[in-house]
């Protein structure tokens, strides 16, 4: 499909975008504090969550529409432009009544067709900017279909959140980072605004500064971080929440490393070192060649003289060699048992096509027999 749409935030140079602001609003009084501290911090967009999305019944389900209304004291007091969630037409159409700036999908919602489709209809003929949060499980293809349902309904202004991926288990992350999905779609969509959602990939406050430089050394565009006057008593989230003071500690303490650089003597240093990168992934991709072809050869000597495919104790004898050199090498041990996990089941596709393929007489057998 081909995605016409263009990005939410007019980025300055070397400055990440910065989205701040409660998990839940809970009073006037919260919200406003909240944002007059973050006004004086120039953020780029004040967030905060209206109707709540729970695991479970009974927590705090967000105040509703009367939120909206602080939202639009918010706006006329500090000048910040607003943005918060909406699940379902109702959400849509409240947002759209009290004016805020920026809509956002959450997790739980892009994981449904159902529920993003609602939305994307009652956003049919307005045009509001909308970020769209990664859905709850790690699958780029949904992420990318709400992205489609959206753009699909005439929005020009898409940006996406990356909050993490549930996962079972105990993990440092509430959420699992797994930045290779983000880049994967940035991969997809190369001009995508992404905004890194820290609090709900952490869960706590200590790792909050951690994962945002990695999101910044990641290229991604800016930050979303729930921010309260006083964190330990917020009716939600209260556990990853921080507070203005501590929130401005964390951007100034960024380091925003650009993308590319007009200064020559890097450029060419840099050039070099990734030719001699493409020269090495070239040598290795003639020596996955040439094992590969080794193990056809075993294969079809395994055929001849009828032995299984899978001999577990050479397979242990090869992982534990190579773990060994590998950490000499100075590579991890789970790299290198990935690695020769990936080359060795590939031997055994390869070894099982040989098996299973009926010599040219045996064809011959059944067609003339
Ligand atoms: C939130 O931003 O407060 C929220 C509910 O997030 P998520 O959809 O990422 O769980
Ligand atoms: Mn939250």
């Amino acid at each position: 499909m081909d995605l016409k749409f263009g990005p939410v935030f007019e980025k300055k140079p070397g400055q990440p975008v910065i989205i701040a602001g409660p998990c839940s609003a809970e009073s006037e009084e919260q919200v406003l504090k909240t944002a007059r501290a973050l006004a004086k911090q120039n953020i780029d967009l004040f967030r905060s969550g209206i109707w709540k999305p729970r695991t479970r019944p009974g927590s705090f389900e967000g105040v509703g529409v009367i939120g909206l209304k602080w939202l639009q004291t918010v706006k006329k007091e500090t000048g910040l432009p607003v943005t918060t969630e909406v699940a379902n037409r109702e959400h849509v159409f409240e947002a759209l009544k009290h004016g805020i700036d920026v809509l956002w999908l959450g997790a739980r919602t892009t994981v449904n067709p159902f529920s993003v489709q609602e939305v994307a209809d009652a956003l049919k003929g307005v045009d509001i900017p909308v970020m769209i949060k990664n859905p709850i499980n790690p699958d780029v293809k949904l992420w990318m279909g709400a992205i489609e349902r959206i753009a699909k309904a005439g929005i020009s202004k898409i940006a996406v959140i990356h909050r993490g991926f549930s996962s079972f288990g105990s993990s440092k992350y509430r959420n699992e980072p797994r930045w290779q999905l983000t880049i994967e779609l940035k991969r997809r969509i190369p001009d995508l605004q992404i905004i890194c959602d820290n609090s709900h990939i952490c869960g706590r406050r200590d790792t909050l500064a951690m994962v945002a430089q990695r999101a910044m050394d990641l290229q991604m565009d800016g930050l979303m971080t729930e921010v309260h006057p006083n964190p330990d008593e917020a009716w939600s989230d209260a556990a990853q929440q921080i507070t203005p003071a501590t929130f401005g500690k964390l951007v100034k303490g960024l380091k925003v490393r650009s993308v590319s650089t007009d200064d020559v003597e890097f450029l060419e240093h840099i050039d070099d070192l990734r030719n001699q990168i493409d020269h090495v992934d070239n040598e290795l991709m003639d020596l996955f060649g040439k094992r590969m072809k080794l193990a056809e050869s075993i294969g079809k000597y395994k055929k001849k003289n009828n032995i299984s495919i899978l001999q577990a104790n050479r397979w242990n004898e090869i992982l534990e060699q190579s773990v060994a050199k590998g950490r000499e090498k100075g590579l991890s041990d789970g790299f290198v048992t990935q690695v020769l996990t990936a080359m060795h089941q590939e031997s055994i596709n390869h070894q099982t096509k040989i098996m299973n393929t009926k010599s040219k007489e045996a064809n011959k057998k059944k067609v003339h027999p």
